[in-house]
């Protein structure tokens, strides 16, 4: 009895062991499939909340889109009354040179109001793209002249870090230079006097060029890195707010983005990343969205 009993005792106790330990692989391998699905779950609840904010972003621009739009189609009109009547005035006052200057502070200041109803049209953006593979160097060098008078005043200098006149992009050349030259604008603002400016162009392997415009100003804040992007958000006393969020169109409707980040020495870095054209794109290849 005993010789056979013990074999057995020990038996038994091996299939414990064996039943004890596939229990605890099992255990463990549910345990991480567990972790694994929880993260999942919240990065999938993150991307949603994402998606929802950029829907609810979108409602409420296109709300306000319209109606900016609406408003602005109403004020340009007896603006360019104004304009005119001021400029008729203007011919008849050369006699009189102080009721002359005037009439010519109404007329600059009717500019500057027609100037703000251009950015509210071109925040609304009810412009057909015309998308077509265009050279970034030929954007660039127009941007670089419309904000040469600005960095002289301040004398600052732009830098472009790359050689971009092998770079192409599919984008529509007016509204990506609106785009650029608020970018680089806002740039030498926060700049400053004798401050500066890098342009850098990258194509990346995803067949997205990213062209980034980099200051050594203050930088952004955190806080404030998405509402800046928001209409009407402006921390400067003479802003519209409406710079960036143009920006923000018009990079969406292009299929890419613009992102803002903090530069390598302090200041900020804004990245607008753009569908290249790509070698094998025609360069008069055209189409409207
Ligand atoms: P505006 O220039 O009329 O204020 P924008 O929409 O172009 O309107 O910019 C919104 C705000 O974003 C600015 O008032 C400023 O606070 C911030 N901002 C934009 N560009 C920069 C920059 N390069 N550095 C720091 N802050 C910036």
């Amino acid at each position: 009895m005993t010789r056979t009993a013990e074999p057995t005792a020990n038996l038994q106790q091996n299939e414990l062991g064996n039943i004890i330990e596939a229990y605890s692989r099992v255990t463990e391998r549910l345990e991480q499939s567990h972790l694994r699905l929880t993260d999942e779950v919240e990065r999938l609840h993150r991307q949603l909340d994402e998606k929802n904010r950029e829907l609810a972003r979108k409602e409420r621009l296109a709300a306000l889109g319209e109606m900016a739009a609406g408003v602005a189609h109403e004020v340009r009109n007896p603006l360019g009354a104004i304009q005119l009547y001021a400029s008729m005035l203007d011919r008849d006052l050369e006699r009189l040179p102080e009721a002359q200057r005037l009439v010519q502070k109404i007329a600059g200041a009717v500019t500057s109001l027609d100037a703000v109803v251009s950015d509210i049209l071109a925040f609304a953006g009810n412009d057909r793209l015309e998308l077509h593979a265009i050279s970034l160097d030929r954007v660039l060098d127009e941007v670089l002249a419309l904000a040469a008078p600005q960095r002289d005043v301040l004398g600052a200098t732009i830098h472009v870090d790359a050689d971009a006149s092998a770079v192409q992009v599919h984008a529509d050349d007016r509204e990506l230079t609106r785009a650029l030259v608020n970018v680089v604008f806002n740039a030498l603002d926060a700049a400053g006097p004798g401050g500066t400016v890098h342009i850098h162009v990258t194509e990346g392997e995803d067949g997205f060029v990213t062209i980034a415009v980099a200051d050594d100003g203050p930088g952004v804040a955190p806080e404030l890195a998405q509402r800046i992007f928001d209409p009407f958000f402006t921390t400067k006393d003479q802003g519209t707010g409406l710079g960036l969020s143009i920006v923000h169109r018009i990079a969406e409707s292009h299929g890419g983005q613009v992102t803002v980040g903090p530069g390598h020495g302090g200041g900020a870095v804004f990245t607008l990343s753009l569908r290249g054209a790509g070698d094998t794109e025609p360069v008069d290849h055209r189409e409207s969205i």
